[in-house]
């Protein structure tokens, strides 16, 4: 429902605060040989490969829930079957405590030059999507992860600002 936004005046309906990205992003040759392996995995051929994961941006203050990025980042054949492993048994097997390492294969929205940057990520069992927990120190991506959400970057985000 349409109303006036308590922060910009403007007149929106309610802004998302999940933004998905259903495939990497990659040149046509490559997207059309994207195999997908369920619904949070993927992969190009057998030379790139792909986990689904998500960045939570938490809001410094206010009480607003955290804004949720879920994309798709690329993982080297190696870490890619030892996740696919990992996840055909997870109920039986010892957790992964190693974070895992990729790079962001889907730009955030809002910040610039996020596309590639490099991450690490939390397997945790029973939950499908793996938590970014860690992000290439002096990138655009880690000082919005320093400072956290805003308003004003939910709005840019969104493509209202
Ligand atoms: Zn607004």
């Amino acid at each position: 429902m349409a109303s006036v936004c308590g922060d910009c005046g403007k007149v929106h309906g309610e802004i998302s605060r999940y933004f998905m990205w259903r495939i990497p992003q990659l040149g046509m040759d490559a997207a059309a040989k994207l195999v997908a392996e369920g619904d949070y995995m993927c992969r190009v051929g057998n030379t790139r490969y792909f986990i689904s994961c998500e960045l939570a941006l938490a809001f410094t203050d206010g009480d607003e829930k955290p804004l949720g990025f879920i994309g798709w980042v690329e993982v080297s054949a190696a870490a890619y079957a030892a996740y696919q492993h990992y996840r055909a048994a997870e109920e039986t097997l010892p957790p992964m405590e190693a974070w895992m390492d990729g790079r962001l294969a889907n730009p955030i929205p809002g910040v610039d030059d996020s596309l590639g940057t490099a991450v690490r990520f939390e397997v945790v069992c029973g939950d499908p999507t793996p938590y970014i927990t860690w992000v290439q120190p002096g990138t655009a991506l880690a000082a919005r992860v320093q400072e956290g959400a805003t308003v004003a970057f939910w709005h840019k985000a969104a493509g209202l600002a």
